[in-house]
């Protein structure tokens, strides 16, 4: 339902929790984060009800150290709301972590496929499908997140908004799209990330919006956008002259 994400110079996680209040308005069951350092795994805390429930977990964010993060607030479509189907959802080998809004409507011919290749799964939800999937091309091809996600999303059916920590690619965040929003901005040496204008605003007012079946490489102070066939693509930014 919620989505936020930041890599740069700050501590990630107190700026996802501020983050997600900002989205709370939408309405969620659960919440969780996902936070990493230039060398560890991330680290995933996730909680069913209230962010202060999650903030309280964290000490507000002071217990999951790093500077590169996303962040989730979810209102559950497959699998009841819970701790352990709340996202962020992660590969069997916690290689791929990565947050979804929207529905993947054939999640369980996927779900079917990649059991057949010995893939297990711990939630009932259709995001952790869309998270092994995308793990399961990056091993096929042994390509780059870019052609992992490519891979991936031309046979996700549904509506998404993905954002995806690769635990080769640290100090980066990786977003694809279709029929559920996504924005991304620029501010002072970092990058932000939300589903919606309201959880970036107070860094920047200067947004991008990405299109359809469009994806988007997110490094500290670095966005680079691309489209279906893996190429690089220009955005312009748009600027915001309202407050949330
Ligand atoms: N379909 C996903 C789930 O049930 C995402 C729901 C959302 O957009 O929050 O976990």
């Amino acid at each position: 339902c919620g989505i936020v994400g930041y890599v740069g110079n700050n501590q990630a996680a107190p700026i996802l929790l501020d983050g997600l209040s900002k989205l709370e308005y939408r309405g969620y069951d659960s919440a969780g984060i996902a936070v990493r350092d230039a060398n560890g795994d991330a680290e995933i805390v996730k909680a069913k009800g209230r962010l202060k429930i999650l903030a309280e977990k964290t000490d507000n964010g002071a217990a999951v150290p790093g500077t590169c993060g996303i962040g989730h607030t979810r209102w559950a479509t497959h699998g009841e709301p819970s701790e352990n189907n709340a996202h962020p959802h992660k590969s069997d080998d916690g290689n791929v972590v990565a947050v979804h809004n929207g529905i993947i409507e054939n999640y369980q011919e996927l779900k079917e496929k990649l059991l057949r290749k010995g893939y297990t799964f711990y939630s009932n939800t259709d995001t952790e499908v869309a998270v092994k999937l995308i793990d399961y091309y990056y091993k096929k091809y042994e390509g780059t997140p870019v052609d992992a996600m490519n891979h991936a999303i031309v046979r996700i059916r549904g509506s998404y908004a993905l954002a995806v920590l690769f635990k080769d690619y640290p100090e980066e965040i990786y977003v694809a799209r279709k029929d559920s929003p996504m924005v991304l901005g620029v501010a002072d040496g970092a990058s932000y990330i939300g589903s919606d204008v309201p959880a970036i605003l107070k860094y920047t007012r200067n947004v991008y919006y990405i299109g359809n079946l469009e994806m988007a490489r997110v490094k500290k102070g670095e966005i680079t956008f691309y489209n279906l066939d893996g190429e690089e693509i220009e955005i312009e930014p748009k600027e915001i002259n309202w407050d949330a």
